[in-house]
């Protein structure tokens, strides 16, 4: 049987944090789906297409193991819906771990099927995260080797324009 594994998240936009995560999971799955996994009434920086954009862009179409997609449904439905048994995180400091641990904790209750795995994170990528990288870059900050070229493009784009 395959292991497939799904890993959601925001993505707005991918950073470098997410590329350790996504590259350490391929050596551990057979297939690997990145989710952009959205609240329609949320705002964000990127559009959905746009983060999904991004994300194939920064990781290349050759990996045919790996597929990006977007839901704005039931984690654990999608990821059956997928033939998929594995969500995936990735953990920064112990900040994460509380809110990591009752969503786990919930997607389990809510499927025992579907198993939750973390990777802690790169070190060089403990303090990464795509909600400070984008203040640090509307404040006109560099954010330059935390994020993919592609993306650092994307973002100066994004904040030139709307000044
Ligand atoms: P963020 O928290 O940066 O806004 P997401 O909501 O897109 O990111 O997070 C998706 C998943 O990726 C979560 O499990 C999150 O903990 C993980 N993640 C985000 N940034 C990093 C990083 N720098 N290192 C490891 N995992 C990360």
């Amino acid at each position: 049987m395959k292991k497939i594994a799904v890993y959601p998240g925001s993505f707005d936009p991918i950073t470098n944090g997410h590329i350790d995560i996504i590259t350490r999971a391929l050596r551990m799955f057979d297939e690997l789906i990145v989710l952009v996994a959205y609240n329609p009434v949320k705002t964000s920086l990127f559009t959905v297409e746009e983060r999904m954009v991004l994300i194939r862009d920064v990781l290349g179409r050759d990996e045919q193991r790996l597929h990006v997609d977007c839901s704005a449904g039931l984690l654990v439905d999608y990821v059956r819906s997928r033939g998929a048994n594995v969500i995936l995180r990735g953990l920064r400091a112990v900040s994460d771990f509380e809110y990591e641990f009752q969503m786990a904790l919930i997607n389990r209750r809510l499927n025992r099927d579907v198993e939750t795995v973390f990777l802690m994170t790169g070190y060089q990528w403990f303090y990464t995260s795509s909600n400070l990288i984008k203040e640090a870059a509307s404040l006109g900050g560099s954010v330059e080797g935390l994020v993919p070229d592609a993306v650092l493009a994307r973002l100066q784009a994004k904040y030139n324009h709307q000044k």
